[in-house]
């Protein structure tokens, strides 16, 4: 378990044990370890709805961009190198590619980098960056 995934655990723990206290007061015992796993299923299932919400936002745009050959989407990337300047993304065609902000740039036979794609906007898709 990430730290992440521990914070939303114990978040959710939280909203069942409120819930069981409110059943409880109405329900008694019974009516609390109810609350409980109704509130903590609750909590699950709305991070869960949230986080397939975020990806639908990848359908609009994609993490990276089709590669130059028109043939990788974002998926079909691999990371071959990381450093704490830069990720090296290739894609299946073998061409090699840079994400430096929100530029996605191609990185050529010398190693130099050259502007590939770019969005601007917060809700801007992928555009050729020139
Ligand atoms: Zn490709």
């Amino acid at each position: 378990m990430t730290l992440i995934e521990i914070a939303f655990f114990v978040v959710s723990a939280y909203v069942g044990v409120l819930s069981a206290k409110m059943a409880a007061d109405k329900f008694g015992v019974v009516g609390g370890i109810v609350g409980f796993f109704l509130g903590f299923g609750t909590a699950i299932c709305f991070w869960l709805a949230l986080g397939k919400l975020l990806s639908l936002w990848h359908i609009w745009r994609p993490l990276r961009p089709i590669c130059r050959n028109g043939k990788c989407n974002a998926k079909d990337y691999e990371i071959i190198k990381v450093s704490a300047k830069e990720t090296i993304w290739v894609c299946k065609c073998g061409d090699k590619y840079v994400r430096k902000g929100r530029a996605f740039m191609s990185l050529n036979e010398d190693e130099n980098f050259e502007p590939y794609m770019i969005y601007t906007g917060l809700f801007c898709r992928w555009r050729p960056d020139k």
